[in-house]
């Protein structure tokens, strides 16, 4: 569970963030949407303490997570990112990019580390590609390894950030199903997504995002028929 409090963000004299309130229950699905430039990706990256918020407060299982004191590595290993552009390691094989961080950030023993990591490839269709490196890859390939690679970590909530938009239109499906079997599975999951098919098909929640505030929530069958707010439905009309 995640519960954001008034949590600001600026840059420079550019305030990003604007009082987010947000609550994530365990094993909930929330599809974050709003245009370019709303503030969708700097709030993932403050709930990964990849941005250090300004103010407010920010909960993971409960616990407040002072950015000064807390051990951010160790609240980041709960909280699983996969990005818009993979971000594999190059040099190293599916299975290796698989097993690095548990085996050099956590320490686990190599073989129940190779173990776990083959399960995981297993688990998003790609065992026969272990032993490959990245660049013989497809992007759908690709991402669902970047997917494993969170996941072995195991992560309490999963943050994804336009997880398919780099993707040939092809390729988004197969990511999506991935997605889609980790959300059945009890995942608790933040996704920024344009495909609002998945959003409208998995997600619990749907937020919309504009000019760095959280304009309307509310299940996605709601939002995106019915939006409450001006703002949400102008945006519908210009997306769907
Ligand atoms: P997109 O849909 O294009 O990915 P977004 O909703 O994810 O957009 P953000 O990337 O969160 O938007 O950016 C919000 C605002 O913050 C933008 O105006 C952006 O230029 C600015 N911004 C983001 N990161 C930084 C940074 N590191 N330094 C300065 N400004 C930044
Ligand atoms: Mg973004």
């Amino acid at each position: 569970m995640v519960e954001v409090n008034k949590l600001n963000k600026s840059f420079g004299d550019l305030h990003v963030l604007k009082d987010i309130d947000l609550t994530v229950k365990e094993s909930d699905v929330v599809c974050l949407i709003g245009a370019s430039g709303s503030g969708k990706s700097t709030l993932l990256r403050c709930l990964n303490f990849l941005e250090m918020k300004d103010s407010g407060s920010i909960k993971i299982e409960s616990e407040e997570i002072d950015q000064h004191t807390h051990d951010l590595n160790a609240v980041r290993q709960k909280v699983g990112m996969v990005f818009q552009h993979f971000h594999l390691f190059p040099h190293k094989t599916v299975l290796e990019n698989v097993m690095e961080a548990p085996l050099h950030v956590k320490k686990q023993p190599k073989v129940q580390v190779k173990k776990e990591a083959q399960e995981l490839l297993k688990k998003v269709g790609l065992s026969d590609k272990e032993n490959v490196y990245p660049s013989k890859l497809s992007g759908g390939q690709k991402q669902r390894v970047a997917i494993a690679r969170a996941l072995a970590m195991k992560p309490d909530i999963m943050l994804f950030d336009e997880p398919t938009s780099a993707l040939d239109p092809e390729l988004v499906g197969e990511v999506l199903t991935t997605m889609k079997e980790l959300a059945e599975e009890g995942m608790t999951m933040v996704v920024v997504t344009h495909e609002m098919g998945f959003a409208k098909e998995v997600a619990d929640w749907a937020v919309y995002m504009h000019d760095g505030r959280i304009v309307e929530v509310g299940h996605p069958d709601e939002l995106f028929t019915a939006p409450k707010e001006e703002r949400t439905k102008n945006f519908l009309d210009s997306v769907l």
